[in-house]
């Protein structure tokens, strides 16, 4: 007897490979003895495992949609501090959030000078969207313009393109904060206008719209670039100082004031020697 149920259970095991299905290989043990303890019936026991691969399947595959977004860092929308941005509209953010904007490839531009959460808006905002199912791909435009320039000769160039179009998302980080050259704002150009109506973007800048003309180097094309990307996009700006800015002050601020002044002056010490994040 039990030599057929290790048989049995070495079979088992060997036709979830098969089917892939790891979980249930991991868990049916388990889960059969407890069933087995709760009276609960095959069917019951069946969906009870059913359920917990498809949990699990879920969960690596959000794991390699955030994995393949390739953030440079994580930030989310619970760790945004909107009472410091004002200018931000919580109830917009909110709804982006929802990512109805995704499915109705509409565009996210975030206005505003460095250091007032752009990037963080926008890791926090494809972030959701990771998790609810969307492809998405982080770039700092640059590095995306470089790619471009790099692979344009070659047929890593189709391949690039061929990524970018199965998207859902495409997020461009610091557009506008190394002015690109001609090539390099075609490209860019090709970029956003193969996206248009096909996916979403969500593009950082800190530089107002009237003077895109210095990154993209002609009127023409800045007319073009902005036509495609405003139209159907939500706006959100932020005004403001620097978050890193205020928050040193406010820290050298208590330690003037006295406050525990070792350990601020030492907190306050490191936002300000820190190098700002471009854009
Ligand atoms: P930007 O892209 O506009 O230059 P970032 O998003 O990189 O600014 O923000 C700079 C730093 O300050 C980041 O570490 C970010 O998480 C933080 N930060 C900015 N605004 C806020 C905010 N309102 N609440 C919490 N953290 C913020
Ligand atoms: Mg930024």
């Amino acid at each position: 007897m039990r030599r057929t149920e290790t048989k049995s259970l070495v079979l088992l095991r060997h036709h979830l490979k098969v089917l892939r299905l790891p979980t249930v290989a991991a868990e049916c043990e388990k889960t059969a003895a407890r069933c087995a303890a709760d009276n609960v019936d095959h069917l019951g026991y069946l969906l009870q495992l059913l359920e917990l691969e498809l949990l699990d399947r879920e969960k690596r595959s959000a794991e390699r949609r955030l994995k393949a977004a390739r953030f440079p860092t994580i930030k989310t929308l619970d760790t945004f501090d909107f009472t410091a941005r004002p200018s931000v509209n919580k109830m917009l953010v909110a709804e982006l959030a929802r990512c109805e904007y995704i499915d109705k490839r509409e565009n996210v531009l975030l206005i505003g000078n460095p250091g007032t959460g752009k990037s963080h808006l926008a890791t926090a905002l494809a972030a959701e969207a990771c998790a609810k199912g969307y492809r998405v791909r982080f770039f700092r435009t640059t590095e995306l313009v470089t790619a471009l320039i790099e692979a344009r000769d070659e047929r890593t160039f189709l391949r690039l393109k061929s990524q970018l179009a199965k998207l859902d998302l495409l997020v461009l980080d610091e557009l506008g904060y190394v002015p690109a050259s001609k090539v390099g704002a075609e490209l860019l150009f090709d970029v956003i206008s193969t996206a248009y109506e096909r996916t979403s973007l969500i593009v950082t800048s800190n530089l107002p719209f009237e003077s895109w003309t210095e990154v993209l180097g002609s009127e023409r094309l800045t007319g073009a670039t902005l036509d495609r990307l405003t139209h159907r996009c939500k706006i959100i700006e932020t005004r403001g100082e620097s978050y890193r800015l205020k928050d040193a002050k406010a820290r050298t601020a208590r330690t003037t004031t006295g406050q525990s002044a070792t350990a601020s002056t030492k907190a306050a010490a490191t936002p300000l020697d820190e190098t700002p994040d471009a854009g």
